[in-house]
This record gives C-alpha cells, structure tokens and sequence, in this order.
C-alpha cells in the first residue's frame, strides 16, 4: 500500500509499505478518507508527540476489511472511524482514572502507524460504526470527539456567554456544541474567509466578528472596547500566541478561559496574575480526548452538530505535499486525504 511517511522531522516521502497485520483483538481497516490536522503541521516540523519513523493521519475513516479472530460486533464492510488514542491501563495516572494524562500515551497517527495510507490496524474497542455521515463528513468525528473533551473540561452553566477565537473545525464545532448546551450567546472572531463562511452556513454562532487579515488593528481595538470583560466562557482556538495572550482580557470576572489550540513549543503568553487573582479566572487546558468518540458520533451521525461542507479539499496520498501547501495557505476549512 501507498503511504504518507516521516523518516524524521521535515522528511516527507511517499513510500510503498506491506499491508499491517492484525493480531486477534485488532480489525483491519481499509482508509477511505483521512482528515489533516493543525497538527500534523506541527507534527512535520518535528514539534508535538511524534515518534518517527511515522505515517501521519489520526482522523481515521474506512470500511472493515478484515477481523481478527476474538472480535465480536463488527462485521466485514461496516463502515466506521477508529479512536486514535492508545492507553496503557498501568501507568500512574491509567490507574487512577486519568486516561488523557496517561505517561505512555500513544495515538494513531502521532506516535503509531496512522490513517495516511491504505490500511490501518486498529484495536476493535477503539471502532465505531457510522451510519448517515459521509467519508468526508467522518473525518470530523475526531476533532469534535476532542471538542467534547473540551466541553466536560470547561462545564458551562445554563445561559453563559462565550466567544471563541478561530473558525477551524475546532472553533465551529465547539460553538455548536455551546449552543445546544446552554449558552445563550456564542461570538465566533476569526479571519475573514472560507472558514468563517461555513461557520455562518451552519449557524454555528450567533454572531461573526471577521478580521481583516491584512490589517486586523483597528477591528481588533473595536473588539476590545466593545468585549473586554463581557464573556462567562472565553476560547482560544487559534493556535497564535498573539492572541492566546489577549485572550484573556475578554473573560468576565469568574469567567474561564479555555486554552484549546496546538502552540509552538516556545510560544509564551503573559498575564496579569493579580487579574487572575481578583477577578477569580479559571484558566483550563484541554488537549486530545479519550473516550469521547460514542458522543462524537451521536452527535454528528444525528445531524445535531453540522459539518457539511467542512471538507473543502480532498488530496491523493501522492499529492500530501500539495494538501500540506493548501494547509499553510490558509484557505481551507478541513482537507482530507484519500488513498
Ligand atoms: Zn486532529
Ligand atoms: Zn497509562
């Protein structure tokens, strides 16, 4: 099979790799689409969790295509997307219930053979079959399966105030997710673009505050004078350090700020302790999931969160460099890869 892979950091190469093969409690899954991710930027860069040699592609989408000899309820052509988290159940934080903090914390796609190539091994309790949504639309089961961690992290109350920095899939799925859990307002600010359209083509928001790219200042002033201070739950889901720093001037007093996109290993914020301190602000990370895909799914297989049109670019395996390029561009929403 063609694959994606990583001999080490920045060292891209197509290669032709054996099929894997699966043990007894594994399915094999034969990749339909895969989606791209902030991270596998970061990923390339040799930033973030990788382990290398790597095949990338933790936004798993296939159809069953083989069946390892204990596994029960699953059947040859089901179509289904895989959980890319692997935990070791032995470690400190394993035993004690703290699945995402696991200090062996492996992942399809970061640290183990991904979704960048014909077929991936998975272990069948990490396989959840999908009915409705489309290849495409699939590859968003991942990133909302993270979003939802992000909300049990951030336990809005009935009726908060949000606004969420960055319209990627992230930004539009968590606004989603606030709206039907209680907010009653939800400002999505994100650069003027594709993203922010399909934001507004799903009503993922309640209002769109679109920055100009090229000259953001005076809108970004307008915005402070306007919201500082105004919002019960505050995201920030670019990934800027810019704006992770001013993030924090919009929470209300008492309010949460949710620090939810991939950074550069050296970005630095700075805050005022003393606001911190007097206005009492909680301060959450939220990084990955576990266990969050059967809601994930839930979710967007009924059609409560939306995603159509979310995937604006699809690239062949052998065009990865191409959907890298569209990827730093800017200029797309979710690009997904196919074999
Ligand atoms: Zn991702
Ligand atoms: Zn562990």
């Amino acid at each position: 099979m063609d694959a994606v892979r990583y001999a080490a950091p920045n060292q891209l190469d197509i290669v032709n790799v054996p099929i894997p093969e699966i043990q007894e409690d594994q399915v094999l899954i034969k990749v339909t689409c895969c989606g791209i991710c902030g991270t596998d930027r970061h990923l390339a860069e040799g930033e973030f969790i990788g382990k290398f040699p790597l095949i990338p592609g933790h936004e798993i989408v296939g159809i069953i295509s083989q069946i390892g000899s204990s596994v029960k309820g699953l059947i040859i052509g089901d179509r289904c997307v895989a959980d890319n988290t692997i935990l070791c159940d032995s470690c400190y934080y394993c035993r004690r219930g703290q699945y995402l903090l696991c200090s062996n914390f492996d992942s399809l796609g970061v640290t183990k053979a991904g979704g960048f190539a014909g077929f991936v091994a998975v272990h069948s309790k990490k396989v959840f079959k999908i009915n409705n949504l489309t290849d495409e639309e699939a590859t968003l089961v991942e990133p909302a399966a993270c979003a939802i961690h992000g909300m049990d992290r951030l336990r809005p109350s009935v009726g908060v105030e949000a606004i969420i920095f960055g319209a990627g899939p992230t930004g539009i799925i968590l606004a989603q997710l606030l709206k039907i859990n209680g907010a009653s307002k939800v400002v999505i600010v994100a650069n003027k673009g594709v993203k922010t359209k399909i934001a507004r083509d799903l009503e993922a928001g309640d209002e769109y505050i679109e920055l100009d790219r090229e000259n953001p200042h005076p809108q970004w002033a307008k915005l402070k004078d306007e919201y500082q201070g105004k919002f019960d739950i505050v995201i920030e889901a670019t990934g800027s350090q810019a704006i992770a720093t001013d993030s924090i001037n919009f929470v209300r007093r008492g309010g949460s700020l949710l620090i939810y996109g991939v950074y550069s290993n050296a970005d630095r914020v700075q805050w005022s302790p003393a606001k911190i301190f007097q206005d009492e602000i909680t301060v959450i990370g939220s990084f990955a999931q576990t266990h969050c895909f059967p809601r994930a799914v839930a979710y967007l297989d009924s059609g409560k969160i939306k995603v159509k049109g979310m995937v604006t670019d699809i690239f062949f395996i052998k065009d990865f460099e191409k959907a890298l390029e569209k990827l730093r561009s800017k200029t797309a929403c979710k690009i997904a890869l196919r074999p």
